[in-house]
């Protein structure tokens, strides 16, 4: 059998491997990227955040048409949906910025294998499609594998009505009833698409909180709001089973009754795809949570095998990918640099969105940090009431020694967009007083920003001064 030699060849064509791939032609390499889906752009683009986002927005303005626009003195008559074409949308956003991607890969002259990709050996790669095997030889081996979703022990998936994130963005009917089993982001966005639509969801975790892992005061605000737009939620509620009887599918919890639905969307976190890779053909070492061992330089165990994205450590984002991607690449070609894990930005693309960067309150206190606060309310926000939307705040967490903001926690509209700011500032080094001085354009969201920074040392114009000074009595 030939081989075919590169300078790196890259396993796995999501956020992590094409974008390592690009990065590395860039840099002069020559580059092979090996998926086994004919589409490139990973779990991100075929069944991640791109499809999801779709959704959500399709369904948003249907919710916005049925129950926003009178307010605004636009009338409509009655609004109904076409679910077949908000999914052939979603089909064509994903083909197109999957044939943007490929076109991408093509112009940077990578060779793009189909095939489940395999180590064999050091320094060599086969890639395997149906009953043909071709033979790669690699100087460097970049792993980017990505996760699939969890299981749970007793939750008996069908790959249709007991499914995860993959069965809940393409329903071709609205269930009438959808348990959605786990509280975190995947649960929440894809609860609220097919609540929108007019499904009962019932939202089952066995914390006591929603989106763990978020600031809990702004995530227990955030459960507010989607209850009141019609999720239901059942925390401390551990599922042990769920399977198909009779007909319907059966939800067995511990300590309460079973309930009955007519789909279940599990979505309880994501596990790196680190099976049936040929690790141990070069010594390449993996946790006990199953994710590639890296050091600084992502190299794995093994020599020149390199290992990013959703198969390592750290939070499972598509842009953290990315950003591994870069500067893994980077590093190989003898640059300098590194990924900033503080200031990783997540976003929760609910309505309101929730958007994170920087610390929560409750991982300051753990560490013993001494922090001030600063909150703003959309509800302050002239813009926010001009666009009809003043649920959520913005807060902000703030060294007390030294002013340096530490994290940034925002529910609101455009959530996603304003953290953007934040990371932004904490990338250099910016201080609460330093974002209070920044000029933000009026009436703008981002002004909220400008305003939470202020009210760190209660300098914030556009909140009632505390009752001692209002009443003028020291
Ligand atoms: P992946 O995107 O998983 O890509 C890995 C690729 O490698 C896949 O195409 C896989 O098929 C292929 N592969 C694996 N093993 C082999 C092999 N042996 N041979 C050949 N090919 C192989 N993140 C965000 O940042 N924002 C969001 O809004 C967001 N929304 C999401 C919504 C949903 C419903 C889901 C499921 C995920 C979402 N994510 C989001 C997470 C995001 O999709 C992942 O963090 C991201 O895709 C990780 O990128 P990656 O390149 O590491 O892996
Ligand atoms: P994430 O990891 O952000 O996708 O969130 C997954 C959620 O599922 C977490 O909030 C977990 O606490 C929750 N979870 C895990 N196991 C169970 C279970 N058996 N029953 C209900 N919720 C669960």
């Amino acid at each position: 059998m030939t081989r075919r030699e590169y300078d790196l060849v890259v396993i796995g064509g999501g956020p992590g491997g094409y974008v390592a791939a690009i990065r590395a032609a860039q840099l002069g390499m020559s580059v092979a990227c090996i998926d086994q889906h004919a589409r490139l752009g990973g779990t991100c683009l075929r069944v991640g955040c791109i499809p999801s986002k779709s959704l959500l927005e399709s369904t948003e303005r249907y919710r916005e048409a049925r129950h926003a626009l009178r307010e605004h003195g636009v009338l409509v008559g009655e609004v109904s949906f076409d679910l077949t074409a908000m999914q052939q949308r979603k089909e064509q956003i994903v083909e197109t910025l999957a044939k943007g991607v490929a076109a991408l890969c093509q112009q940077h002259q990578i060779a793009v294998y189909q095939g489940h990709g395999r180590l064999q050996g050091p320094g060599q790669v086969s890639v395997q499609q149906g009953d043909q095997t071709a033979l790669l030889g690699a100087g460097r081996i970049l792993l980017a594998t990505g996760s699939r979703p969890a299981t749970l022990p007793g939750v008996e998936l069908d790959g249709d009505r007991i499914g995860t994130s993959t069965e809940a963005l393409a329903y071709d009917q609205v269930p009438r009833r959808l348990v959605v089993i786990g509280a975190g982001y995947i649960g929440l966005e894809l609860g609220s698409v097919w609540s929108r639509l007019g499904a009962e969801v019932i939202v089952l975790e066995a914390l006591p909180r929603v989106l763990p892992g978020t600031d809990l005061e702004l995530a227990k605000l955030a459960q507010r709001v989607f209850e009141k737009q019609g999720l239901q939620f059942r925390l401390e509620t551990r599922v042990q089973s769920a399977r198909v009887q009779d007909g319907q599918c059966v939800v067995a919890c511990e300590g309460a009754e079973p309930i009955e639905c007519d789909r279940v969307l599990l979505a309880v976190g994501r596990v790196a795809n680190t099976q049936d890779l040929g690790l141990a053909s070069v010594g390449a070492e993996v946790d006990a949570r199953g994710e590639l061992v890296i050091g600084e330089d992502f190299q794995t165990t093994a020599a020149q095998v390199y290992a990013i994205g959703d198969c390592v450590r750290g939070p499972k984002l598509a842009h953290k990918a990315s950003h591994e991607a870069v500067a893994c690449i980077e590093t190989l070609a003898g640059h300098r640099a590194q990924v900033n894990y503080d200031t990783i930005p997540g976003v929760v693309y609910t309505h309101p969105e929730l958007a994170s960067v920087g610390k929560t309150e409750e991982q300051l206190k753990e560490a013993g940090v001494e922090y001030r606060k600063g909150m703003f309310p959309f509800l302050a926000s002239g813009r926010a009431r001009t666009l009809g939307d003043t649920e959520g705040r913005v807060k902000i967490l703030a060294d007390t020694i030294t002013d340096r903001v530490l994290g940034v926690h925002i529910l609101g509209l455009r959530a996603g967009d304003l953290i953007a700011e934040a990371a932004a500032a904490m990338e250099f080094g910016a201080s609460a007083e330093d974002l209070a001085h920044v000029c933000h354009a009026h009436p703008t969201l981002a002004e909220s920003l400008g305003e939470a920074a202020a009210a760190v040392h209660q300098r914030a114009i556009h909140v009632a001064p505390p009752q001692r000074a209002r009443a003028g009595k020291s």
